[in-house]
This record gives C-alpha cells, sequence and structure tokens, in this order.
C-alpha cells in the first residue's frame, strides 16, 4: 500500500471516530440531549425502585453494532421450544435463558416451559392466564383467584383484564397473606387460582408458601394452582443462603414470574415466566396457519433483543457476580436500617428483603432520591421505601443519611 493510501486510511479512521463521538454526544435535539445528560447524572439517587442502576451491557451494544443487527428487524414469535419461527429470531437463546432460570428453582430441566416476557406484569398475566385455563379445561369450573391486598398492583389488575373473580386476603401488619384468613375467602366449592407475593410491592413480604399450601391441603377435592410473583426476590434470593425459599421442589407451585430489570441489570423492561410442560400442555389450542404454530402464549411479538441481552449476561456478570451482588446488597440493606436507628428514624425491615420502608422524609428528600410513598396507620401514617438494590452502597446511604439530618435543621 502507498504512504498517502495509508495516511488518508488512517485519517479516514480519525475522522470516523470523530464522527462517532459526534453521533453519540450531539442528537441535533438540544432538549434531547439535555435529558440525556440528566437522566445519566441523577442514576445513582434512584432509591425508591428495584432498578438496578449497575449496567453491564455496554460491551453487548459494541457487538451489536459491530455486527451491523442495528439494521435488522428481529422479532420473536412464537413458541421457543416448539417449531422454529419464519421471522428472524433468537430462540436457542431463549432456550438457554428460560434453562438458566429453570436451574435458579430447581425445576426439572425435562418438564419446563418458558419464555422471555415484556416485564414481570407479562409474566403474572401469562401465570394467571394459563393457572385459569388449566383449571378449567381439567374442571370445566371456572376458577376463583385469592392474591394478597399488599402484593403487586399488577395482580388484581389483570383478574380485572381476565374477568376473574377475585378474593382480596388481608395481610399481617408486615406485608404476608394472613393463612387463616385466606382459608375464610376460599370458594371450596370451585377451583382456586393463589398468587403469593414473593415480595410484596411496598413492605417487602414474602408470603409463607409452606402454610398458604398448608391451606389448599386441607381440601383436597378443590383443585388449585399457584403462581408465584417474584418479580424482584425470585431475582436476588437464588443468589444467597435463602435460595430454597424459591426451590421449586420444597414449595409447590405452578408457575413463576420474574423481571429482568429490576436485580439482572436489564436496561430496559423484560422478564422471564417459567411453568411446567403439564401446565402448557393443559392449555386450550389456538391454531394459527399463517405462524405454523400452536400460539398458546399471549403476545404475538416478542423482544428478541431482550433474549440477547438476557443470554449475554448471564454470560459476562452471571452467576458468580450475583452471587456477590446479592449477599452485599442484603448486607446493605442492613447497614442501612443500622444507620437510620442510629438517627432514631422509625423504619422497618423484613425478613429476606432489601426493601426498608420508613417515615416518609420532607418533600425535598423524597424528590431528590425518587423515593416511592405509602400511607399506613399501622405504622403511623406517611410513609416511604427504599429498594437496596446495586448501585446503593455505603457511601450514596451516608450521603442520604446526612441529607435526611440536614433535612430536619
Ligand atoms: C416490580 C414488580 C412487579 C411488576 O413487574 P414489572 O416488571 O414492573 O412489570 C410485579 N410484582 C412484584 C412483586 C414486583 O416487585
Amino acid at each position: 500500500m502507498k504512504k498517502s493510501a495509508l495516511i488518508s486510511g488512517a485519517l479516514a479512521a480519525l475522522l470516523l471516530a470523530g464522527a462517532c463521538t459526534n453521533r453519540y454526544k450531539n442528537s441535533g435535539f438540544e432538549e434531547l440531549d439535555f435529558w440525556a445528560q440528566k437522566t445519566v447524572e441523577s442514576k445513582t439517587n434512584s432509591f425508591g425502585y428495584p432498578v438496578n442502576m449497575n449496567i453491564r451491557l455496554q460491551e453487548f451494544y459494541d457487538w451489536y453494532l459491530a455486527n451491523d443487527l442495528d439494521a435488522v428487524g428481529l422479532n420473536e414469535v412464537g413458541n421457543p421450544f416448539g417449531e422454529d419461527s419464519a421471522l428472524l429470531g433468537a430462540f436457542q437463546f431463549e432456550r438457554d435463558v428460560v434453562s438458566f432460570f429453570a436451574g435458579l428453582y430447581e425445576m426439572p430441566a425435562d418438564n419446563i416451559w418458558g419464555i422471555v416476557t415484556n416485564s414481570g406484569t407479562d409474566g403474572n398475566n401469562h401465570g394467571i392466564y394459563f393457572g385459569v385455563n388449566y383449571l378449567k379445561n381439567k374442571t370445566g369450573v371456572l376458577p376463583v383467584m385469592y392474591v394478597s391486598d399488599e402484593a403487586h398492583y399488577s395482580n388484581p389488575r389483570i383478574a380485572d383484564l381476565q374477568h376473574i373473580e377475585l378474593r382480596l386476603v388481608k395481610s399481617d401488619p408486615m406485608g404476608r397473606m394472613i393463612p387463616e384468613e385466606f382459608e375464610k375467602a376460599l370458594d371450596t366449592t370451585r377451583p382456586a387460582i393463589v398468587v403469593y407475593a414473593m415480595g410484596s410491592t411496598f413492605k417487602g413480604a414474602i408470603d409463607d408458601m409452606d402454610a398458604l399450601n398448608a391451606v389448599l391441603d386441607k381440601y383436597p377435592q378443590m383443585p388449585s394452582y399457584v403462581h408465584v410473583d417474584a418479580a424482584l426476590f425470585g431475582g436476588y434470593l437464588p443468589f444467597t443462603e435463602h435460595k430454597d425459599l424459591v426451590n421449586y421442589n420444597l414449595h409447590r407451585f405452578n408457575s413463576i414470574a420474574i423481571s429482568g430489570h429490576k436485580f439482572f441489570g436489564m436496561d430496559d423492561p423484560a422478564g422471564v415466566f417459567l411453568t411446567t410442560k403439564e401446565v402448557y400442555d393443559g392449555q386450550s389450542q389456538f391454531k394459527v396457519a399463517y405462524l405454523n404454530e400452536d400460539m398458546k402464549m399471549i403476545n404475538c411479538s416478542r423482544s428478541a433483543i431482550d433474549v440477547l441481552k438476557f443470554w449475554w449476561l448471564i454470560k459476562k456478570v452471571g452467576s458468580e457476580q450475583w452471587s456477590k451482588d446479592a449477599p452485599e446488597m442484603l448486607a446493605n440493606t442492613a447497614y442501612f436500617k443500622e444507620q437510620l436507628d442510629r438517627i432514631g428514624w422509625p423504619c422497618w425491615v423484613n425478613d429476606y428483603s432489601n426493601t426498608i420502608f420508613f417515615k416518609r422524609p420532607n418533600q425535598d428528600i423524597c424528590k431528590k432520591y425518587m423515593l416511592a410513598n405509602n400511607y399506613d396507620e399501622q405504622f403511623g401514617g406517611d410513609l416511604s421505601h427504599i429498594v437496596v438494590m446495586q448501585h446503593v452502597t455505603p457511601p450514596v446511604i451516608d450521603r442520604f443519611i446526612a441529607d435526611l439530618l440536614a433535612s430536619q435543621d
């Protein structure tokens, strides 16, 4: 190659690098770039919602762009365990993701079915829909759904959406479904679909699956289906010494939903839904000729990019890092609680939980730290909570405590 060609090649590379940086930094829309900068700056103050802000996907995006996948219309249509789709998707990687999660809960690898969902809510929607149809097809009777009054709102919302009779069961003050109240609420003449909160939204309580299953066992003539809403806790518990709490073999359940953007550090909403083959096979058929498939899941299109990102995280971050993250989050939760106790700020935390609820600070603090608020007379009225995710570390906690003290002056 001639020297001039080499030089112009190098120059072109330099110019290209410059152009790339420009492309990233300046969209040409001032308000958009301003928003981008502000959003990135405020991420470490995100305390109120369970989103892991230690996102490790930069290499994924580099790989994705370098392979021109940004110019391909990917779509995860159909059953990842069924026939290959004619659309461009990533079924083989989706099956890997599903298997990884089955392993976390020790579900039998040869008896599982699952998908990567759009979110935890999408997983609950599938769990409830599959449960209702499984029971209806088996018994010919529409089931009644039971869930605690502290569980995530998506569950009663889905009951409403699917026109299922719902009975909200009272919780104890710390947020766990009361087994005696559950028994009182039961209509034992109809099948039961029960949703257990594996982490109630505000107080971070875990329903006592064994005590509630024991109630179901008292009525063997009443067919039942258990769905576990484990959006947040189902993510981190398997990586702690408390992993038995979500062990399929120790607690009977029929399906489970987890969020991908909470513990696992997906950068947009995603999740996983897992059930058994028996439940999947017990669904009504829904043949769609042009997809060459029996479409049992609710959505037609799903995100293949989420599948790839999830797979990437499992390979690149994986159990090794998550086994460090999860105990650290619980240790940081304990540290946070100690600091609040030290300054005499009323606060509460459930066992195994990374969610601290406490007397609500003033508006400025709530806004700065994006706190989630609630009201509960049993704990003196106005409350806020903090979910201690990977980015909520002792230095940030100390800063919060200092701000909280200063706000009282
Ligand atoms: C976050 C959460 C949900 C909702 O999940 P999305 O992924 O936000 O749809 C449902 N249930 C529980 C227990 C949650 O923590």
